[in-house]
């Protein structure tokens, strides 16, 4: 007996069937004597479908009418599955992020959380309610309704699992845990039963959408133990942890992400303070870079190449094209590229893995544009088109493909 934090996904209550295996799902805890607080994501591609129909009527919406809008796919959420709970004979209460006390900073669509006000939700507990929570949400200091990115939900269960102190914290959803690659793209992808929290924080950030990769940044910081089990066939699945018992596999996972746009400049002056003007601006504009590159100087000129997220790509070009110094410099996006990466604590101390990699993506005849390393990952960009063959064999160079 204890707390448990549950967090079931969009495909997880998908339709009125999902919702009612969910309610199944919940119940049973609860009547093992459990208090439980489920956390919920909108239905299916409701969030997609929300954005879609904002985007029929302008491509700048505001980001404030964005998160009202976004925010409702959760509202039906949590509605309906208090009313399957308590079909299935046991009280139940619905709360919207800021009824459960999901207090955020302003920033509209990629909020973080500040604090979660926990009194609500200890009330409802004490007399004995299932709490169904709407994820992704809080509420800002100017009362407005804030979402916390796409895939916020999970983070949104482990804010709760922290605050309460929960005993456990699961996250639901539509495969039965954590691969050494997408399950569903890649043949002979592996079930892990554990992961640390920084190879799975690499893994999410990486492209691994299984868990978005906030809710494990916080998961690491105030050490939630998390679950990732499925919600078809709740049979153990992969937890998350600071140390795992196994021993350090030399690679736990091979990602992609598509959501990548490469930003050149090619042909500026060579002399000090480029690097940092360029950044500073791109800084300036809150736009996050992830590879940098450059060139060696020739002819007084060298390039520069980066890489953003594709929301940002159009900003990132005319920021730089603005900045005074650029001249004949030629600034241009591309976004038809993706980065691969391999992912492990084991490669700090093994010589090879990088070739290992790149011998696998010659071998298929792919090439590579830009490589970034750190201690637990490689990544590499390359043209999207290659994405899913690159992820294919590299993951069978590491683990077979049986
Ligand atoms: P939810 O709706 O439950 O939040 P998501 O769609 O966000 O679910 O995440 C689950 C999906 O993540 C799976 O269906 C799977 O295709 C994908 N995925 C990508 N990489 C991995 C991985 N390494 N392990 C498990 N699932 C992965
Ligand atoms: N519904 C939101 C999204 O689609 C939040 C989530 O699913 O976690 O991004
Ligand atoms: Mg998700």
């Amino acid at each position: 007996m204890g707390l448990i934090v549950q967090k079931f996904g969009g495909s997880s209550v998908a339709n009125t069937e999902r919702v009612m295996n969910v309610a199944r799902i919940v119940t049973d805890t609860y009547k093992k004597g459990n208090d439980v607080v489920v956390v919920v994501s909108a239905q299916g591609d409701t969030t997609d479908d929300l954005i879609a129909k904002a985007k029929e009527i302008s491509h700048h919406n505001s980001k404030r009418e964005m998160d009202m809008l976004m925010a409702a796919g959760e509202q039906i959420s949590i509605a309906l599955l208090a009313m399957a709970i308590e079909e299935l004979g046991c009280p139940a209460i619905s709360l919207l992020g800021w009824q459960a006390g999901f207090r955020t900073d302003s920033v509209y669509s990629a909020a973080r959380i500040k604090k979660v006000e926990t009194d609500r939700i200890k009330t409802e507990l004490d007399n004995r309610k299932i709490v169904v929570v709407a994820g992704f949400q809080g509420l800002n200091k100017y009362q407005d309704m804030t979402t916390l990115g796409r895939g916020g939900s999970d983070t949104s269960a482990v804010a709760i699992a922290a605050a309460l102190n929960a005993d456990r914290c699961q996250i639901f959803t539509d495969v039965d845990g954590v691969y050494t690659a997408d399950p569903r793209k890649v043949k002979g992808a592996r079930r892990l039963q554990e992961i640390t929290y920084d190879e799975m924080l690499e893994l999410a950030t990486l492209g691994a959408q299984v868990l978005n990769n906030r809710s494990v940044e916080m998961a690491k910081k105030y050490n939630v133990e998390l679950e990732v089990i499925s919600s078809l066939n709740p049979i153990p699945g992969t937890i998350v942890k600071e140390t795992t018992k196994m021993e350090k596999m030399l690679v736990r996972g091979v990602t992609k992400d598509k959501d990548v746009s490469k930003i050149s400049i090619v042909g500026v002056e060579d002399v000090p303070g480029i690097a940092f003007k360029v950044f500073s601006q791109l800084a300036k504009n809150n736009i996050n870079v992830d590879i940098i590159l450059q060139s060696v100087g020739r002819d007084n000129t060298k390039d520069i190449v980066f890489t953003v997220s594709m929301a940002n790509e159009e900003e990132a070009v005319e920021c730089i094209k603005a900045l005074p110094f650029i001249g004949d410099a030629k600034v241009f996006s591309d976004n038809t590229v993706a980065k691969v990466s391999v992912v492990g604590a084991g490669m700090e101390t093994h010589p090879g893995t990088a070739s290992k990699m790149f011998e696998a993506l010659y071998g298929k005849g792919i090439n590579i544009q830009t490589i970034s390393t750190s201690e637990i990952k490689i990544s590499v960009l390359i043209d999207e088109k290659d994405a899913d063959k690159a992820v294919s064999a590299v993951h069978e160079a590491f683990f077979g493909n049986d």
